[in-house]
């Protein structure tokens, strides 16, 4: 049976992607530290092993490799939002930059003992985001071939480990391949992203906070879909190449919202949700749009989608709905700090 080693398997996208590789019969080890956004119940009905560390000891990762003999990394242990990397960049800066540098070198010290197959084999994908090519305005899409232009401490911190992880292969000839994808939505997000954190105060009444005048575009793809891509990309991605995973659904933060009201609306009859709405002070820096050109990434892996965005968008509307006490478990812990 082949061993995934996946940090941040506690997190978001981290959790669907364990979930993914065990129902395929792998044997999963998640390295997680179990952040503000880290939750074990997101893991809750999935077999794997969950190891509580920082991707930035050392002494820790180095261990695990060697007792966990791994045949494939998926690292996507970070700090993730992009609000909390302007309030306070610093972790952004470990983490994302030190911690990475950390798993690639103790994952080319493990490499450089591996033979035959095993070593061929072996893959390090490292999991990153479109930001880093900074935004677009209303014409064009990001490629493969764009240029990286972070603009925030989240994108450029991400922007360098993508940079360290094709370094490690350039340099040491590590194998390692890195995915840049759109916005997520689905089950288990933590409720500070648009999707889940406006739903949330839909649901209770509360205001719903649209940044400047709502027109910023994202791409949005569907948590399974992106961890479709990403299983995929073990098997059938080249090594030292890079795979943009979208969603084919661009929208701006207004028409997200109304969709989400809408929904909500049908599900609870009698209110109008978007009347929470309320346009509150731009994000310092925002990017004004984000589009993904993955016709590249389709021709070599297939085609990774099933949703559309209606009907992911009711999916996760609903998810949220009738797991109340994954809600209040993630809200206790919000307010406990
Ligand atoms: P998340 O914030 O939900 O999860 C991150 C996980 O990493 C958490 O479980 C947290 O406890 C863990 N973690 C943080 N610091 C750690 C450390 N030092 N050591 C070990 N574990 C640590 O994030 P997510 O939305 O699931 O994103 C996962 C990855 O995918 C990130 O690398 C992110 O940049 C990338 N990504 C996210 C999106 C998105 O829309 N959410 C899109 C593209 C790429």
């Amino acid at each position: 049976m082949k061993s995934v080693l996946i940090t941040g398997g506690a997190g978001f996208i981290g959790s669907h992607l364990v979930k993914k590789f065990a129902q395929e019969g792998f044997n999963v080890t998640v390295l997680d530290k179990l952040t503000y956004c880290g939750n074990l119940e997101n893991l809750k009905d999935t077999k794997c092993e969950f190891i509580k560390g920082d991707i930035q000891d050392p002494g820790l990762v180095e261990k695990l490799f060697i007792e966990g003999q791994f045949d494939l990394i998926y690292h996507l242990a970070a700090e993730s939002h992009v609000d909390r990397s302007i309030s306070g960049p610093a972790p952004f800066l470990e983490t994302n930059i030190m911690g990475t540098f950390n798993l690639l070198q103790s994952s080319l010290k493990y490499y450089d003992c591996l033979s035959g197959q095993k070593k061929n084999e072996f893959r390090f994908i490292h999991v990153s985001t479109d930001e880093v090519f900074g935004e677009l305005t209303h014409e064009g899409y990001f490629t493969e071939k764009t240029p990286y232009k972070p603009k925030s401490p989240y994108s450029a911190s991400k922007a360098a480990s993508d940079h360290l992880a094709r370094a490690w292969h350039a340099t040491y000839k590590l194998p390692t391949i890195v995915t840049n994808c759109s916005n997520n939505y689905g089950p288990n997000q933590y409720p500070e992203k648009l999707i889940p954190l406006s739903l949330l105060n839909a649901v209770n009444g509360k205001t719903i906070g649209i940044y400047g005048k709502g027109e910023n575009v994202r791409d949005w793809i569907h948590v399974e879909d992106h961890c479709e891509g990403l299983f995929r990309v073990a098997s059938q991605g080249q090594v030292g190449e890079t795979y943009l995973f979208g969603g084919n659904a661009e929208k701006n933060n207004n028409e997200v919202i109304k969709e989400l009201c809408s929904i909500l609306d049908e599900i609870k009859p009698g209110k109008k949700h978007w009347e929470l709405v309320k346009y509150i002070e731009d994000r310092k820096g925002h990017d004004f749009r984000y589009a993904i050109d993955d016709r590249e990434t389709i021709k070599k892996l297939g085609n990774y989608r099933k949703y559309d965005f209606a009907t992911g968008l009711k999916q996760t509307v609903l998810w949220y709905l009738e797991n109340q006490g994954w809600v209040d478990s993630v809200l206790k812990r919000k307010e406990e700090g």
